[in-house]
């Protein structure tokens, strides 16, 4: 794994006053660069030939790298010069769903706004759950095998999938015929089904916090929330019930965007502690803990009863709907503020103050 002190050794050559903020083309590219010019800093965007027509259009990056696939961000060449253009890294979900976490951990040599360590505990889902249960948070059960399903239960595939394929069954039997039919579909594989994680379904509505722990300020700071917009799950209420057991429909929680949410203000109470928590526990887990920004993802039954059935700790896409202003970063810094910006203006703190070296790893 790369250390602190070879990172420390690349920044040792950067000229801190000409830092370029770069990411991958997708996800929150456009959020990070958009954020990064107000604060002032110069962008550079590595993007496949498909996605390019996006930074052309938004034109937000200064330098756009052209590469067949993602995993050349890997390129010795590529590294190079990014590191010639002073460049951070600000990893997102692309950056976990097309590298895998040992690539990023081991051949990245570009210093990355976070903390690498914390991509791998995302990444897995035990030590995903060991951090959020020490944590102190509420978590949904887990089934071992499809045998022991007993209620309702969400049946997820390994990675950041964007929930494609997951399905949801309430005993073994349903669990059987579901995986038949997903096969079928060419929705999952015999390999995925190995890996399949059954997850007790949280019935109540989908919350998405935005924090930021600030290493600068050491505060951690809710900057938004969002809910998900997720095909084919969220237009199912459009069939009526005859038409849909007439078709067999079988749900899908693919991503396609986010909704901007604003919770009843008491929920906030124990939002704000778990985001605390989480990053408390974090420092002990993998020191320094979460840089920047990190997001549970939550269920919120009508009991008013918090459960998170995930985290990550690094940028989520559902902070898009933040862009511009969200009333909860309008709160904290009155207009103009969102995760890109918050990003970059932490870029800059840490330069003004002589302290880059905490914030990235
Ligand atoms: P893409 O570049 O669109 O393929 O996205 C890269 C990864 O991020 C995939 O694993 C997606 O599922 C995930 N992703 C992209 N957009 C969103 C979003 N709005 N919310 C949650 N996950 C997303
Ligand atoms: P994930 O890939 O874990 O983010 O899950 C994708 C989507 O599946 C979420 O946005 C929710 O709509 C749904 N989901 C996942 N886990 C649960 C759960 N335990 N209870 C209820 N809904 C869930």
């Amino acid at each position: 794994m790369i250390t602190r002190e070879e990172i420390d050794r690349v920044l040792q050559r950067y000229d801190k006053d000409k830092i370029t903020v770069g990411t991958l083309g997708s996800h929150s590219a456009l959020n990070i660069f958009k954020g990064a010019k107000e604060e002032g800093l110069r962008t550079v965007c590595v993007c496949t030939p498909r996605n390019e027509i996006i930074y052309r259009k938004f034109p937000l990056a200064d330098h756009v790298i052209i590469v067949e696939n993602f995993t050349q961000l890997l390129d010795e060449k590529i590294q190079e010069k990014l590191q010639r253009l002073n460049t951070i890294l600000i990893p997102h979900g692309s950056f976990t769903a097309y590298l895998n976490t040992e690539q990023l951990m081991s051949n990245l040599y570009v210093p990355m706004f976070g903390n690498r360590q914390l991509l791998d505990w995302e990444a897995n889902r035990e030590k995903q759950r060991e951090w959020l249960l020490k944590a102190g948070l509420k978590l949904p059960r887990i089934f071992r095998t499809p045998r022991e399903i007993d209620g309702w239960v969400i049946a997820k595939f390994p990675g950041a999938r964007g929930g494609r394929g997951y399905f949801l069954a309430s005993s073994y039997e349903s669990f059987e015929r579901k995986v038949a039919a997903m096969l079928s579909r060419g929705l999952v594989t015999e390999a995925d089904i190995e890996k399949i994680h059954l997850q007790e379904y949280i019935i109540g509505v989908n919350v998405y916090p935005h924090y930021f722990h600030s290493i600068i300020e050491n505060e951690v700071e809710l900057l938004g929330v969002d809910r998900r917009y997720e095909s084919s799950i969220d237009n199912l209420g459009r069939i009526p019930a005859q038409e849909q057991l007439e078709n067999e429909i079988t749900p899908s929680y693919t991503i396609i965007g986010n909704i901007p949410l604003t919770l009843r203000e008491s929920l906030l109470a124990t939002l704000l502690e778990m985001g605390d928590k989480v990053v408390e526990t974090a420092k002990r887990l993998a020191y320094p803990g979460i840089i920047g920004p990190f997001c549970l993802e939550t269920a919120i039954t009508e009991n008013l009863e918090i459960y998170t059935f995930e985290i990550s700790a690094r940028i989520v896409a559902g902070t898009n709907v933040g862009i511009g202003t969200s009333p909860y970063a309008y709160l904290k810094y009155g207009g103009k503020m969102y995760m890109g910006r918050r990003i970059a203006m932490e870029i800059k703190s840490a330069i003004e103050q002589e302290r880059i070296n905490d914030i990235v790893t």
